[in-house]
């Protein structure tokens, strides 16, 4: 959430991107509203005329020029409205585009945390309330407001008491908004809220429905749902009870100053101090006032509602990001991870307390009990997350504090990432590396096994893939998330074995691509099977969220402590 200080500077700044347009509506706008002025001075005009004995001919004129400025007023207002809905346009097109950008730069742990729900209203529900104001709110504010305050500056000219009389008249107004206002912000964030929990919640039971069938958790989810939906209906009878205290004052209260100033008009004309035409002139003014007013205070609900969106839109950019300012670049490519304690947003301390050294070029092999934190340290490692307490570190820079572009030159988490882009083969790759060559990309492809059937393909590197395109299997979609591994190049691969070589299948057609991918580079591996520690030059076990054991596989055994009862374990099954 963006607080409403911020939700203001965004506002200005908006504003102060298209100046050029804004100050434009803003003179059209004025002077529209002077020519409005016109009609009721010019029947004020003819009211004091007639009543000196003034001809025909003198208020024929005077008519016509009351249609004349009633033209003119038109034309103006109509240009004016013109610029404004453009440059609401432009502003909308301005915000889309900033909340994109700010969502691509979020963490991928601060949208773990957020929830895509939540993500998916602002960027849906969120952003069309925005655009509603700024396409037609925001223009007719614009419009309306300025009406008004010619129509009230004008009472104030033709005589200041008759001004200060209706502007007492207005008071009730203030005193109703105020009362709206102080409610309203709070009222519709919470619906705003509410709306994203419902999403959030349907959005996780509908992704997870075949869980919630194997569990049978449909009561559950359908009482979640239930109570999302309830406090919903709550949040939007409060705003609606708003509404229908606020709207009934205001229809009165329009009344008041027209009938203050006949009042006092009436008073001033008795004693000479005003013509006839005059107060009329002010009443017709006050009366006029209405229908701006009007439309002010109706957005000013909408505006309001559209704050809150706005706010929320906003929040992203007081969300950390990942920055693309470049941090100090690591000197060398070690990696320490010192004093890290992690809990989750909800439960206990996962990690207690972890040290440890990655030497550049060794083949580090996790492993412990399911549950242990095995997975957590390596979303540590590879900077998905950053820990509660305690560094992660690569060549001495913390590895969250890097931006996509150096992370994946230094460390690249592998999973059984199966997804393909929608795009060329090409456009899939480069993901990994923009600059990269046709040859650096064909390399890449021979590295991991692939270049024979990308050469088969009848485009080759331009053939379209994903949704629409040519379908791929699971071992072609590995390799090329392989391939744009080698194309990154990092020093340092995470692998998480239970996820990255899970599915038989795949392992089979993979593994010598892995093997080829791993070459060279400093391997950590979360082993879920103990042939990789045995192959692995250090073995690390966990416990409990901290490093018990740590050398090589004979030390370990040797040391007959927990991994050599794992060994034996596994080691036994496997014999028998
Ligand atoms: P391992 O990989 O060794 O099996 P994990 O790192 O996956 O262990 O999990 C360590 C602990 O953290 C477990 O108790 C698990 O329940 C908890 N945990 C894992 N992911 C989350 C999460 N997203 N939110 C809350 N707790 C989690």
């Amino acid at each position: 959430m963006a607080d409403p200080a911020d939700v203001r500077r965004a506002a200005i700044r908006l504003i102060q991107a298209d100046r050029r347009a804004f100050t434009i509506t803003l003179a059209l706008n004025s002077l529209a509203a002077a020519a409005g002025l016109a009609g009721p001075w010019l029947l004020g005009r003819i009211i004091d005329e007639v009543r000196t004995g003034a001809g025909i001919p003198s208020v024929d004129r005077l008519a016509l020029a009351i249609l004349l400025c009633a033209l003119a007023q038109l034309t103006l207002a109509r240009w004016a409205r013109l610029v404004a809905y453009r440059f609401g346009e432009r502003t909308l097109a301005r915000v889309r585009e900033e909340f994109v950008d700010r969502t691509l730069a979020l963490p991928a742990s601060t949208v773990e945390r957020a929830g895509t729900g939540d993500l998916t209203a602002r960027g849906t529900a969120d952003v069309a309330i925005v655009g509603t104001t700024l396409r037609d709110v925001g223009p007719i504010l614009l419009v309306s407001g300025v009406q008004a305050l010619f129509l009230i500056g004008a009472v104030f000219v033709i005589d200041p008491r008759l001004g200060a009389c209706g502007l007492l008249g207005l008071i009730g107004i203030r005193y109703a908004l105020r009362w709206y206002l102080r409610r309203a912000r709070d009222g519709y964030l919470a619906e705003g809220a509410a709306t994203s929990q419902v999403a959030e919640i349907l959005a996780a039971t509908a992704s997870g429905a075949r869980t919630v069938e194997a569990l049978r958790l449909a009561d559950r989810r359908t009482g979640a749902s239930r109570d999302a939906l309830e406090t919903a209906k709550r949040t939007r009878l409060y705003t609606l009870f708003l509404r229908s205290g606020f709207f009934p004052v205001v229809e009165v209260s329009y009344v008041v100053p027209v009938a203050l100033v006949l009042l006092l008009g009436g008073v001033l004309l008795e004693r000479d101090a005003l013509s006839l035409g005059a107060v009329v002139t002010a009443a017709l003014y006050l009366q006029r006032l209405g229908q701006p007013l009007d439309e002010v205070l109706m957005r000013i609900e909408q505006l309001q509602a559209s704050s809150a969106s706005f706010a929320r839109v906003e929040g992203l950019a007081t969300a950390p990001r990942v920055t693309d300012r470049d941090p100090p670049a690591p000197a060398g490519d070690r990696i320490d991870v010192t004093g890290v304690r992690y809990a989750y947003d909800r439960g206990g301390e996962v990690l207690r307390g972890v040290d440890l050294t990655v030497r550049p070029g060794e083949r580090l092999a996790v492993v412990g009990p399911s549950g242990a934190g095995k997975t957590t340290l390596s979303r540590l490692l590879a900077g998905i997350d950053a820990p509660t307490e305690g560094t992660v570190t690569v060549g001495g820079v913390p590895v969250v504090a890097l931006g996509p572009e150096q992370l994946r030159r230094q460390v690249v988490l592998v999973t059984q990432e199966h997804h393909v882009f929608i795009g060329t083969v090409r456009d899939n790759l480069l993901i990994a590396e923009p600059a990269a060559t046709d040859e650096q990309l064909w390399d890449a492809l021979t590295a991991v096994g692939a270049d024979a059937w990308v050469r088969e393909l009848p485009g080759g590197l331009d053939t379209a893939l994903g949704e629409g395109g040519r379908r791929t299997d699971g071992p072609q979609a590995q390799q090329l998330a392989l391939a744009r591994v080698v194309l990154a190049d990092p020093h340092t691969l995470i692998l998480d074995e239970a996820t990255a070589l899970l599915d038989p299948t795949t392992a089979r057609h993979t593994e010598r691509a892995l093997a080829a991918v791993l070459e060279g580079r400093t391997v950590i591996a979360i082993a879920h099977r103990l042939h990789t520690a045995h192959d692995a030059d250090r073995v690390a076990v966990m416990e409990d969220g901290r490093l018990s054991e740590l050398g090589t596989h004979e030390e370990l055994v040797t040391a007959d402590g927990a991994y050599a009862r794992l060994w034996r374990t596994w080691h036994g099954d496997r014999m028998t």
